[in-house]
């Protein structure tokens, strides 16, 4: 029996320990305290720039409250990527506006920014409103092509919130992710390029806006000697245990940086020799993260198994620790991976190594069936043809050619 390899599995440092323990030695176990401070002082000399920095309970808490802070609220329409997780778009309906989905372009796969700009021109005209904000991701760690996506939206004067959840550390001309735009999202789920087993933080443009931000999460308290409201607010702020394992992950950053790019680079290689597969590339002037390393099929390319593929109903989350599901009521979507990318998937999962499709675009979904989208088929295209593969700390050299074998070997 082989060992099961995951997509990206958290991998401690051996610090975190110390800091829980101090946090426990202390009394420290609450939603404020040295570890959250520390934690934040840590994350704001990784991003510099001078930004500010709010440690939150998740990466959805921290996009809510970006929005919340560009002033998104009931009827507004918010510019959103569509090729993305959930996450980055349904705060905007929890603050009862609409998401606008925006299509992809094929070099990075984020935002296509043309499209961007063709849509903010129709909303304006259809609606006699500009959008209140631009939602823009790093999808796999890619960083997109912020600087066309900066300069429309200076250009209608638009907030711009970085969902760089995915794409902690990447850089784009050498600036870190999360500090180009108004705001900057990280996640440190379980699953990202660092973990405080669940935990996000949100990058701050200026002092005030950290307040703002931490008043946001903490209930919205007025100084009075009694609880005093007068705005709704959230309990978002991330506890100090959690943070105790950040500052223990910040200690590795680097290595886990170093460790997907060189997994990236083992599959980069592989592939280039393979027909019919494409490794996904950053562009020049770009440094991915490389969270996940992805791969396109060629709808030509024939899979062993095929007919396995979609011939029975999946039972649980694709990588089960993603938690609940409901079983879907059918086999099949209006809109589902081809046929011998989900053979491929099988074969994997088969030869217990994890793989997951690309993230379903929102304008897909059916829950946003109702939201306006501005497509050009690029990330559903991408959606019915691409894997992603174990890229985390834990998968070894080993493991890469393990899966790179097992891959060229389900190939007929
Ligand atoms: C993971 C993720 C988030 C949210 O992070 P959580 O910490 O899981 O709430 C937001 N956007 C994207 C693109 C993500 O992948």
């Amino acid at each position: 029996m082989s060992k099961k390899i995951y997509l990206c599995l958290a991998h401690m440092s051996g610090q975190e320990m110390k800091y829980i323990q101090e946090a426990f030695d202390t009394n420290w176990v609450v939603p404020l305290g040295p570890n959250v401070n520390g934690f934040e002082s840590d994350l704001k000399e990784f991003v510099g720039q001078n930004k500010e920095v709010v440690a939150l309970s998740s990466g959805t808490a921290a996009v809510h409250l970006a929005l919340l802070a560009c002033g998104v609220g009931v009827g507004d329409e918010v510019i959103a990527q569509s090729f993305t997780f959930c996450a980055s778009t349904n705060p905007i309906v929890y603050l009862g506006a609409t998401p606008i989905l925006i299509d992809s372009e094929p070099d990075t796969w984020n935002m296509d920014p043309a499209l961007m700009e063709e849509a903010i021109k129709d909303r304006i005209e259809k609606t006699g409103r500009k959008p209140r904000a631009i939602v823009v991701v790093y999808l796999y760690g890619m960083p997109p092509k912020i600087d066309e996506i900066m300069a429309v939206a200076a250009k209608y004067d638009i907030p711009v919130v970085e969902d760089a959840a995915e794409g902690f550390g990447s850089k784009y001309k050498g600036q870190i992710s999360s500090t180009f735009g108004d705001y900057g999202v990280l996640s440190f789920n379980g699953n990202k390029m660092i973990t405080t087993s669940g935990g996000g933080a949100l990058i701050c443009p200026t002092e005030e806006a950290k307040r703002t931000i931490m008043w946001y999460a903490t209930q919205a308290r007025e100084a009075y000697p009694y609880y005093q409201h007068e705005a709704i607010g959230y309990n978002y702020r991330m506890s100090n245990i959690c943070a105790g394992i950040g500052r223990g992950q910040m200690t590795i950053v680097q290595e886990h940086l170093d460790h997907h790019r060189h997994i990236a680079q083992l599959y980069a290689e592989a592939f280039a020799q393979v027909d019919g597969i494409t490794f996904h590339h950053e562009m020049e002037g770009m440094e991915s993260n490389y969270w996940l390393s992805t791969i396109l099929l060629d709808e030509q390319l024939k899979v062993r198994n095929e007919h396995l593929a979609y011939a029975e109903g999946i039972h649980e989350a694709v990588g089960g620790a993603a938690g609940v599901v409901h079983m879907g009521a059918t086999i099949h979507t209006d809109c589902e991976p081809n046929r011998n990318v989900e053979a491929m998937r099988i074969c994997l999962d088969h030869a217990d190594i994890e793989s997951r499709p690309l993230w379903k675009p929102m304008h897909k979904q059916p829950v946003y069936r109702l939201a306006p989208c501005y497509t050009n088929g690029v990330s559903e295209a991408l959606f019915k043809k691409g894997l992603c593969l174990p890229s985390g700390p834990c998968v070894t050299d080993d493991d890469c050619r393990r899966i790179i074998e097992t891959i060229k070997g389900s190939i007929l």
